[in-house]
Formats: structure tokens, sequence, C-alpha cells
């Protein structure tokens, strides 16, 4: 996997004298395969420690997507899982219909646990909405990346559940993370910017956790290259639509200048939350009208969507 021409391979390990497969600028140092699985392991661990994501007894469904966070994710749970005695996985993947695009991805969720042995589920947009997310775009493909978000949460929450699921696990990493916050500073949405998705529940929902948020992009893609289970999957047609690509580009080109960058969003974005007064939390959500399922108006963001089909 890392050929001797690999530039990776020009340096040595900061702690030993096996070849680097990464040089992490924050901490100044390069590490060989050896030792960087062994540093992430151990820094995922403990970010799932000191924000208690796991407790005994939990039953975690995996938001297993088949693209390269999701797949680390699993993998990672996978490895960790001994330190949890009696806590049980299962993979849950969401099948929004994307022709040209899903059908790969969804091969690599399915190769995957068939190798770790995991239990997968697989549910549609199709089965659980009545329709797929080609058709409910078409006309309108600027909006996907919304639509796609707000019904992939609905039907992994209620998949989850259904499952008999105590906590989703999703593979946001630090980058995404860092995104997220800067798109809800662009669009001024206070209440998402100060919501915790990543402690737990609100409301009804089902509590999530995000134990690869302290690895940036780089990191994880290095984790499955280095356990082998990298694979060149195609993009979706409607990621160049995303506001998050262009946010994605501008903070990853600010990265380049200053490194540290998406690590400092972060900072900032906990400090900003520890230090909000309660007159601007978001609070606890109230329920929609339509389903019952909570949200923060009158009706949920997945029952508008619905009944703009309806016409
Ligand atoms: Fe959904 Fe947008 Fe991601 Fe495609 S890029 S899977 S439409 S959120």
């Amino acid at each position: 996997m890392f050929s001797p021409g690999n530039p990776l391979l020009q340096d040595t390990c900061s702690r030993c004298e096996r070849p680097a497969v990464i040089r992490r600028d924050d901490l100044g140092e390069r590490f060989c395969d050896h030792h960087f699985l062994a540093d992430i392991r151990a820094h995922v661990e403990s970010n799932i420690v000191r924000n208690r994501m796991i407790a005994p007894g939990d039953h975690i469904t995996v938001a297993l997507s088949g693209g390269k966070d999701s797949s680390a994710l699993l993998l990672m749970l996978y490895d960790l899982l001994p330190l949890w005695p009696g806590v049980e996985l299962t993979a849950l993947t969401i099948d929004e219909g994307i022709a040209g695009y899903r059908e790969e991805t969804m091969r690599a969720a399915v190769d995957l646990t068939r190798v770790l042995g995991i239990t997968h589920e697989i549910v549609s947009f199709s089965g659980h909405f009545g329709k797929t997310l080609d058709a409910m775009v078409k006309g309108n493909e600027p909006r996907a990346c919304t639509i796609c978000g707000v019904m992939r949460r609905r039907a992994l929450s209620e998949a989850s559940r259904w499952i008999g699921g105590t906590t989703l696990a999703t593979g946001h990493n630090r980058d995404d993370e860092a995104q997220s916050l800067l798109m809800n500073v662009l669009r001024g949405d206070l209440p998402r910017l100060l919501q915790d998705s990543a402690k737990g529940s609100s409301g009804s929902f089902i509590p999530r956790i995000k134990p690869l948020s302290v690895l940036s992009e780089r990191e994880v893609l290095t984790y499955l290259l280095v356990r082998g289970f990298f694979r060149d999957l195609p993009e979706c047609p409607y990621s160049h639509t995303a506001l998050r690509s262009e946010v994605r580009r501008m903070i990853g080109e600010f990265d380049e200048q200053c490194p540290g960058t998406s690590a400092r969003l972060i900072h900032l974005r906990d400090e900003i939350r520890r230090s909000s007064p309660k007159g601007v939390s978001p609070g606890q959500p109230g329920s929609c009208g339509i389903c019952g399922q909570p949200c923060r108006g009158e009706i949920c963001q997945v029952c508008r969507i619905l009944d703009s089909f309806r016409d």
C-alpha cells in the first residue's frame, strides 16, 4: 500500500526507526504506522471516555454510509469495543437513492460489515419516505444536500430506535465540525451553533456520539490506508452544489497557511457554548404538529419537505 516511492516514506518516525506515514504539525512529530495507530486509538478512546459517549449495556448503531469517515468509525469502534464489555454494535446504512453513486458506496458498506462480522441493516429513502433523493430533488438540485441531510437524520433516528439502538454514532471528524461551525455562522444560525449534538439527546431524539471528532480528515484517511481498508469511491453528484464544499475549500486554504485553523475553530465553538448565557441557549425543542417528532417550530422540516411533494 505504501510503496517506496510514496513521499510519506521519506522521513522516519519520531519515536522509532520505522518509515513515517504521517506528519502531525500540531505535535511537531512524525508517526510510523504502528505509532500512528496507537496514537489515534488513544485519542479516540480518551474522547469517548471524557465525554461519556459509551455506557455499559449500550447498543450502538453506527451510521455507515460506506464512505471514509463512517468506515473508519466502524473499524475504530470494532477495535475499541472490548474496553466496554456487553456493548453491542450494529451498522446502519441509509440508501438515499442517488443513481450512479450510492451503489458503489453501498457495496463498500456491505463488504466492510461482512469482513468484520457486524450486523448490518439497510433502510432506503424510497422505503421510508416513498421517494428516492433523486426524485425528491428533481428540478431543485441546489437544495439536494439540505433535503438529504434532514431526511437522513430522521431515517437514522427512527431506524436506530427500531433496531433497539440506545446511541447513534456518526463519523464526523474535526474538519467536518469546523465546517459546520462556519456554515452556522454564515447562515446566522445561533441555535444550531449552540446546540451540542455530540453530547447526546435533545427531546426524544436518540443520543448521538461523534467519537472521531478529535481526528482530522487527513488522519481518518491515513487510518484507513494503514489498516488496508481505503477504497477510492465516486463523489456524490450533488456535492458541488453544497455550501459545505465551499466552506471546506476555504478552511483547507487557511489550514495550509496557518496549520491548526480547524482545531482553533472547534476550540472557539466550545468556548462560545460554555460561556453562552441561558437566554440564548437553544433550549428544549417542542414537538411537530403533524408527526409529533421533536422540532423547534410548529412543523418539523421533514413534514415540510414531504408536504411540498403533495401537489
Ligand atoms: Fe447527500 Fe449532499 Fe452528501 Fe450527496 S453530498 S450524500 S446529497 S448530503
